[in-house]
């Protein structure tokens, strides 16, 4: 019998976009726990969803009946050191699993820019970080063990239900409940990173050159201003030299700059429009000139803790020029006044069917604003330049598409769908943002 929390407890995400009180919260440990929850739930038709950590902009994770909490099917249940391949159980945080892993000399070939969400999380949004040569998260995937709504914890993988498989990578968490991943992880490796500010045009007009120059390229835009903050990490091998960044320039970049000072400019922004343009003059010179090498699970990811609103669509490699000359101008043209940057990566080609790379090497624009400001204007207006560019939104990210508008940019929509009517014939999966994604 699966550990039931007390009834309702609410829930909200980590951007404040979304809450929920579900009717009640269970919290299995096990794979034959969550099939009970399942069963329970059917039994008082009520819908089921795991959450990972809540950090989805979207309504993606919300769960008005049984919500599942993973907290409890966490950790790394087999290793496999000479091939690589490991096993982790769904509820895993992936700051979690790095450190896990880099104990038995292993590591993610690639990660985001946070690594507090949960695997399956992760995985079932489309997370991505940035690697013209790497793919996101679920590229990783070997191998899934998912529940199913009738009762059954099935093996899937490209020779075990490998008819499911291209669907199963990338869930959205409509298909069922995940209950263990099968990653293909590299051996520890260190990444030496170096940060700079380069002209904005130069950066634009050779993107799809620049972004393959170094393993894992990206660069920042703050609105207002004329430069690129560029970011260029290079894979070594784990026993090149590292150079951190001291305690002090830790503290000095991650706490001061990075989250303290940056959130009390964002404020003195929100108050006072007219003080933008110098607070992002500011944050391009101070922010971003450095060098450092560490292990790459240290150098991936960084704390988030100001809070802001998101959209990031994936565009062909060549759109990112266009796209950014156009913002800038609505931008201008609007008076609005943005603190938070523009962010600019690029990942390889994928065959995970609703995977935002799928098919095309790819660029990825995210636009933010800080949670005081208000959000809709500006994203709205971004999306509409982003979906006249062939782009495809991040699941996790705020964006207003539907099933039908959709269905055009994804090739294999619906075979997923048809995935999905197998799976889940009665729905027991779904929330209000799947029935709009993908059809009720
Ligand atoms: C500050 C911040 C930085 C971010 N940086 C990046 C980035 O660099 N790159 C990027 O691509 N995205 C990024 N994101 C987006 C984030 O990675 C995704 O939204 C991700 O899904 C969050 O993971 P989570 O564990 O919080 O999942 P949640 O938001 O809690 O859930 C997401 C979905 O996963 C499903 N799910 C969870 N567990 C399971 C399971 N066991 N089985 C089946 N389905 C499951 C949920 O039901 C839901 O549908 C960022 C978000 C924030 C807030």
């Amino acid at each position: 019998m699966a550990a039931t929390a007390t009834g309702a407890r609410a829930w909200q995400n980590w951007a404040r976009t979304e809450r929920v009180t579900p009717v009640r919260v269970e919290r299995p440990a096990s794979g034959d726990e969550v099939v009970a929850a399942i069963a329970r739930a059917g039994a008082d038709g009520l819908t089921v969803k795991p959450i990972g950590s809540g950090h989805s902009f979207t309504g993606i994770a919300v769960a008005p009946g049984v919500q599942l909490d993973l907290t409890d099917l966490a950790g790394l249940t087999r290793v496999d050191a000479s091939t690589g391949l490991v096993t982790l159980a769904a509820g895993t945080r992936l700051h979690d699993a790095s450190a896990l892993l880099h104990e038995h000399g292993l590591a993610f070939e690639n990660l985001g820019d946070i690594d507090v969400q949960s695997i399956s999380g992760a995985v079932s949004t489309g997370t991505h970080g940035t690697g013209r040569a790497f793919g996101g998260l679920a590229t990783q995937l070997r191998a899934v063990t998912l529940a199913t709504a009738d009762g059954r914890l099935l093996p899937i993988s490209a020779t075990e239900n490998a008819e499911l498989w291209p669907a199963a990578r990338l869930g959205l968490g409509a298909l069922g409940v995940l209950v263990d991943l099968t990653v293909q992880t590299v051996p520890t490796f260190v990444l030496a990173a170096d940060e700079h500010p380069e002209p904005l045009d130069a950066v634009l007009d050779d993107w799809p050159n620049r972004s393959a120059q170094a393993d894992h390229v990206e660069f920042y835009w703050f609105p207002h201003t004329r430069l690129a903050l560029t970011r260029n990490n290079t894979r070594l091998p784990a026993d090149a030299p590292r150079t951190p960044p001291g305690r002090v320039q830790r503290w000095l970049d991650d706490e001061l700059l990075g989250n303290g000072l940056y959130e009390v400019l964002c404020r003195i922004g929100s108050i006072a429009p007219g003080t933008v343009l110098g607070i992002n003059r500011l944050a391009s010179r101070v922010a971003f000139t450095r060098q450092v090498a560490d292990y790459s699970h240290r150098i991936f990811a960084t704390e988030r803790k100001v809070r802001f609103r998101e959209l990031e669509y994936s565009v062909p490699l060549d759109a990112v020029g266009p796209v950014l000359r156009e913002l800038d101008r609505v931008i201008e043209a609007n008076g609005w006044r943005v603190t938070f940057p523009v962010e600019v990566r690029a990942t390889a080609p994928d065959d995970v069917w609703l995977s935002t790379a799928f098919g095309r090497p790819s660029s990825y624009i995210a636009v933010h604003r800080y949670i005081r400001d208000d959000h809709t204007p500006y994203l709205a207006a971004a999306e509409q330049i982003l979906r006249a560019h062939d782009g495809r939104p991040h699941w996790g990210k705020l964006h207003s598409r539907t099933a039908d508008d959709l269905r055009p940019v994804y090739p294999h929509f619906d075979d997923f769908v048809a995935v999905r009517d197998r799976l889940d014939p009665d729905r027991v999966f779904t929330n209000p943002y799947l029935d709009r994604v993908l059809g009720a």
